[in-house]
């Protein structure tokens, strides 16, 4: 059997990878999109994490007749109204990087006082050829930090601390971060869904 994971972004494919690692038998073959070179590109543009990680676990799965795992995820900061939101990947501009993302998001903060409070929140959904069969929500608190510290994780990782620990989310090993993160519930209630309606045999 094959499962698709439906993401070009390498950081994001190796936790859901060692998510599912965890929990899937040894028959089930995981591809991710740069596997297929037939997969169309699809623009996210919803007004909610649930629109998009649906429209893409569906779009994914009738395009290559398989079961298809989507997510999407954002990080979510109260002193900019809950920006950047559905729009983090994106949130310094077409051409955004990481660093672009964090240099903006530091700037947009500077007037605003501390602490920074913030959430990253994630939707996984699981699809198969015109229907989606399952769906789960993930979110992790904490506060965005005036400096990056941490080399591992992607995205947002070095300037979010996680509530309750020292640590930001990149001073945190891959086992670490899934074990909390917003990927990680949403990922492990989705598998727990998708085991129980026997999917997996
Ligand atoms: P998308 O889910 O592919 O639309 O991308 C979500 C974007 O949100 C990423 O490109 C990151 O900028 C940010 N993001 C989502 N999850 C995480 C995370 O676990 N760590 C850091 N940034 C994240």
């Amino acid at each position: 059997m094959k499962l698709l994971i439906a993401t070009r972004n390498r950081g994001k494919a190796a936790e859901i990878r060692a998510l599912l690692g965890l929990g899937l038998q040894k028959n089930v073959e995981v591809l991710t999109l740069p596997d297929l070179p037939t997969a169309s590109d699809l623009r996210e543009e919803g007004k909610t994490f649930s629109e998009n990680a649906r429209k893409k676990a569906l779009h994914y799965a009738k395009e290559h007749k398989i079961l298809c795992i989507a997510d999407d995820s954002g990080l979510s900061v109260e002193a900019l109204g809950g920006r950047p939101g559905v729009l983090s990947a994106r949130y310094a501009g077409a051409q955004a990087t990481d660093e672009k993302n964090i240099a903006l998001l530091l700037e947009e903060l500077s007037p605003s006082p501390k602490p920074w409070s913030a959430a990253f929140l994630c939707v996984a959904a699981a699809a198969l050829p015109g229907r989606v069969i399952a769906e789960a929500t993930g979110r992790v608190d904490g506060e965005i930090v005036s400096a990056p510290r941490g080399e591992s994780g992607f995205g947002y990782d070095p300037v979010f601390r996680v509530k309750g620990s020292p640590k930001t989310m990149a001073e945190l090993t891959t086992e670490e971060k899934n074990k909390i993160s917003h990927r990680g519930q949403s990922i492990r209630i989705l598998m727990e869904e998708l085991r129980n309606s026997g999917m997996f045999g």
